[in-house]
């Protein structure tokens, strides 16, 4: 089947109009395709093949899908700790949903939530963007997907000119905590019902007709958020914008920015150039995870009382450190729980970032670890550290029911060989920019099979080199 024969529908336009902007997206000049990804067609219909020319067509949207009405959303958003009124999607376009997904264009021109934005998005990110959401999703956290990438002969300005590119991202629901803060902040309480039972509908609909529906929703939320937070420290992933208009209302990952994978541990790294104070640094998250959920709990409050949100709030810390438990162990291949294997890691954690050791070849190496401690102990400056913390794991690893082999086999299957290093992805922007767009699509291929041997990629599974260690990025994008 066609892309173009695919039939959208807008459930969305059925809520009130101070919910969006019908408005069509601003084609690009001189669009081309850069990357497809057959594994998201798939996700539309399973029988969906992609055409060249069909896909650059409709991401610049100079075709409209059978359906397909084109919208902004409204919401609204605490940036940086700070209330801001309006936002909205400023430089994105939704075409409508098929097969549970919403088809949304980012980079495609104004709306009437653009503010002083130009509506567009730059090739440097929407290429990061792109790959990144395809890593995540291969690493089994929850996030947006993409479909593809197209590039162009379209001056932005940013910090000096760059072209203009426009992803087709995918997602079973856009709407943000943002979204309730909106309609609470601005009193409209009917409208935030109304946005609360569309959510229900659209991503919660086991608790469509059941008692303290909201509720439950709210619960789901906090378990889903604080679960996904787990995720991302257990693969040392920064997400660098944490405000709550870019907080998914279903706990998936949404809006990729001047993110990073960690290369070595830095408990306090902050990815994003612009976050002086580190409010969004590595360890915070977790922090600003609740926080983020608490504002949620306020916008709700009108349809909620105030102490059964707070309830479902409280839970967030045990759901946290449980995920992150169960996380952990599978990446140290222990099989049943322990009492002490929270020091186990503490002391993990501590001599990683102390012998300044990149965390990804250090777990795919201590996946294949079998006494033989020569490889590992080349990982860090802090050797005598990781010696004494390997004596603890070899008496922990005693206690395993699993055979060594059994042990590697699920390590090699939780510890990814390839991350999107932010050098790496900086690689495929390079040549990008030169219009040569094959390391995108390897680095899509990779992306995709993060566990698997790929021998003519094996550089981009090493240590990462010094200068570019865990750089801080631009959030203009
Ligand atoms: P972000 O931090 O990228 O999620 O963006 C925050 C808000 O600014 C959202 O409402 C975006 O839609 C909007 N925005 C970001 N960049 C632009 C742009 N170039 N043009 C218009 N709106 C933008
Ligand atoms: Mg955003």
């Amino acid at each position: 089947m066609k892309l173009s024969n695919l039939t959208l529908s807008t459930p969305y336009l059925s809520l009130d109009p101070i919910f969006f902007h019908e408005i069509a997206p601003t084609p690009l000049k001189n669009p081309r395709l850069i990357s497809a990804n057959l594994k998201a067609a798939k996700l539309l219909n399973s029988t969906l093949e992609l055409h060249h020319e069909e896909l650059e067509n409709i991401l610049n949207g100079t075709f409209m899908l059978k359906g397909s009405r084109p919208y902004a959303m409204c919401y609204a958003g605490h940036q940086f700790g700070y209330y801001v009124q309006r936002l909205g999607d400023g430089r994105a376009i939704n075409l409508g949903s098929v097969n549970g997904l919403n088809l949304q264009l980012k980079g495609s021109g104004i709306t009437r939530y653009s503010r002083q934005g130009d509506g567009r998005a730059v090739l440097r990110s929407s290429i990061r963007e792109y790959l990144m959401s395809e890593a995540m999703h291969a690493l089994s956290i929850p996030t947006s997907r993409a479909l593809a990438i197209i590039g162009s002969d379209e001056k932005v300005a940013r910090e000096q000119w760059e072209r203009g590119a426009i992803v087709l991202r995918l997602s079973p629901s856009w709407i943000r905590f943002g979204s309730f803060e909106y309609f609470f902040h601005t009193n409209k309480h009917k409208e935030l019902e109304s946005l609360a039972d569309f959510l229900l509908q659209e991503s919660f609909p086991h608790l469509v007709g059941v008692e303290e529906a909201y509720l439950k929703m709210y619960g789901e939320i906090v378990m889903r958020t604080a679960e996904l937070m787990a995720q991302w420290q257990s693969v040392g992933f920064n997400h660098g914008v944490m405000n709550t208009d870019n907080m998914s209302a279903i706990g998936i990952t949404i809006d990729y920015g001047p993110f990073a994978f960690m290369d070595t541990f830095e408990s306090g790294y902050i990815c994003n150039h612009t976050d002086s104070g580190g409010r969004y640094s590595y360890d915070n998250q977790p922090r600003i995870g609740y926080w983020n959920l608490e504002r949620l709990a306020h916008a709700l409050s009108p349809l909620i009382t105030t102490e059964k949100l707070q309830l479902e709030l409280e839970k967030y810390g045990n759901y946290f450190t449980t995920k992150l438990m169960t996380l952990l162990r599978d990446k140290l291949g222990l099989d049943t729980p322990h009492e002490k294997d929270s020091d186990l890691l503490r002391v993990l954690f501590t001599l990683m970032e102390n012998g300044r050791i990149d965390m990804t070849p250090f777990f795919r190496t201590l996946s294949q670890y079998d006494g033989n401690r020569e490889k590992l102990l080349l990982l860090t400056l802090a050797p005598n550290q990781l010696n004494e913390w390997l004596d603890r794991y070899d008496e922990r690893l005693a206690l395993n029911s699993s055979s060594v082999e059994e042990r590697h086999q699920q390590m090699l299957r939780t510890n990814p060989k390839y991350v999107l290093k932010n050098y790496i992805l900086q690689e495929a922007i390079d040549a990008a920019e030169k219009d040569d767009f094959t390391l995108v699509n390897n680095l899509l291929m990779l992306a995709q099979n993060p566990y698997d041997e790929h021998p003519d990629f094996e550089r981009y599974a090493g240590i990462t080199p010094q200068q570019h260690t865990n750089l801080k990025l631009s959030c203009s994008s």
